[in-house]
């Protein structure tokens, strides 16, 4: 998703929300979208730190929820206790696998489990099907 697109979304949900569009906002939503790799709150944080962008955690964590819950970003729990986001890319559908001893994380694909689940789904009379699936082991460093 470019930038003017996600921005044109996300006005209009805050709006939608009754909520401002501010400047900090702006910054956090430029710096998520840009991100290639999945981030946390926390680590989004301190790569702004280190750009110089000083924002507080909090704003960045509240504007990470919002953008996800506007569509902007996608959520991924690996299993760390905190979420990490992931900015949508023109690639194909992925899951993760995460490193349970360091955390590293890994895209893998899944031949046709979108379709077996929805198929499953379906037979269950369920529409607007959304799943998550945590899959996590021991990476080959380790
Ligand atoms: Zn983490
Ligand atoms: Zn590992
Ligand atoms: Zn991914």
């Amino acid at each position: 998703m470019d930038f003017e697109k996600a921005i044109k979304i996300y006005k209009d949900f805050l709006k939608s929300k009754g909520l401002l569009y501010t400047q900090p906002r702006e910054v956090v939503l430029k710096e998520a979208i840009s991100a290639t790799w999945h981030f946390s709150a926390d680590e989004l944080t301190s790569q702004m730190h280190s750009h110089g962008i000083y924002i507080s955690r909090a704003t960045v964590y509240r504007t990470l929820a919002s953008m996800k819950e506007a569509g902007i970003l996608n959520s991924v729990d690996f299993g760390h206790g905190h979420i990490h986001y992931e900015a949508p890319k023109a690639k194909k559908h992925h899951e993760h696998i995460s490193c349970e001893k360091c955390g590293a994380i890994c895209e893998i694909q899944i031949d046709n489990l979108d379709k077996a689940i929805n198929s499953a789904a379906e037979k269950a009379k369920f529409k607007h099907i959304k799943y998550a699936i945590r899959i996590s082991g021991v990476c080959e460093k380790c």
